[in-house]
């Protein structure tokens, strides 16, 4: 069965506290129509309803100190805990001894080989490139296990030619940060109904979005919340557009969940899955801590 992954990084189960937590102030409706009724905190995990399921999930694997993001990722495409065989948590970039699990271990390399259809689906501007080209920028976890699965990390063109989507979903960073004022642009919803269609072509397909770390870090409650409800948005047109098939969202870590800090935090990731509800309790049967969420991955696209 076909599996799509939107990695929200950054984001945790928090408490229903409206001055620290964003989830508990941004207005998303299609979010709660899914969860009838609940949000992304703490209090509303577990749920397995008629659309959706939400489960908390450790990030911190047993390990102590805060999760980061090298290893959190890293378990996520791996399911092994680098945390406990390493000793401690890293990020928010690989170190060697965390990239040298993002080889033939992840679920893009193992997918590759089995002949299935994987991607990243996010498109990545020239000035990236630039940055890994001149040495002064280094992979994250996520398109480090991607290049060494020999597939391509999509570019400007692709992003131009509807086979990839910006990371802001929208694409307005790239006509107002990078300077293409040509870049396609959508509304959040139209940004979901893209995010199905190329999902579509793909039995694995993982969408990555760091501005709610970033948000996180910043300690932006205002625009936690806009990123929030335009990820509501196209959560809308995601699952309008939405044929067969699960949807996951989860993260590698608390962050945004707690605005009182600058700080990751020690929250429960949230595990918020979507479609087919016997595939559904299928993935959910077995997850506690992070590394269960990639053999689930592995079990639904293998059936
Ligand atoms: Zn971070």
């Amino acid at each position: 069965m076909r599996l799509l992954f939107i990695f929200l990084d950054g984001i945790g189960l928090g408490e229903n506290n409206p001055e620290t937590n964003p989830f508990a102030r941004a207005k998303m409706p299609n979010l709660n129509r899914l969860l009838e009724g609940r949000s992304l905190l703490k209090e509303c995990a577990p749920f397995h309803g008629e659309h959706a399921s939400l489960l908390g999930v450790d990030p911190a694997v047993g390990v102590s100190g805060l999760p980061q993001s090298a290893t959190g990722q890293a378990i996520l495409l791996t399911g092994i805990n680098i945390p406990a065989e390493l000793g401690y948590h890293y990020g928010p970039k690989p170190n060697p001894e965390v990239a040298a699990y993002l080889k033939e271990a992840t679920l893009f390399s193992r997918f590759v080989k089995e002949g299935r259809k994987a991607a990243l689906l996010n498109a990545y501007p020239p000035r990236y490139f630039d940055g890994i080209d001149s040495g002064k920028r280094l992979y994250s976890s996520i398109p480090l296990a991607v290049i060494n699965a020999g597939l391509p990390l999509f570019r400007h063109d692709d992003l131009f030619a509807g086979r990839a989507l910006s990371a802001d979903f929208t694409g307005e960073g790239w006509r107002t940060m990078l300077g293409f004022h040509e870049a396609p642009l959508m509304d959040a919803a139209q940004a979901g109904r893209k995010l199905a269609s190329l999902a579509s072509g793909y039995d694995f397909s993982l969408f990555e979005y760091w501005a709610s770390d970033y948000a996180g870090h910043k300690q932006q409650m205002a625009n936690a919340i806009s990123l929030m409800e335009t990820f509501d948005g196209v959560l809308d047109g995601l699952t309008d557009a939405w044929d067969e098939g699960l949807i996951l969202v989860t993260s590698d870590h608390g962050n945004m969940d707690d605005l009182s800090t600058r700080k990751h935090t020690d929250a429960d990731v949230p595990a918020l899955v979507i479609g087919n509800k016997t595939a559904r309790d299928e993935f959910t049967r077995h997850l506690t801590d992070l590394t269960d969420i990639a053999p689930a991955i592995w079990k639904t696209v293998m059936g």
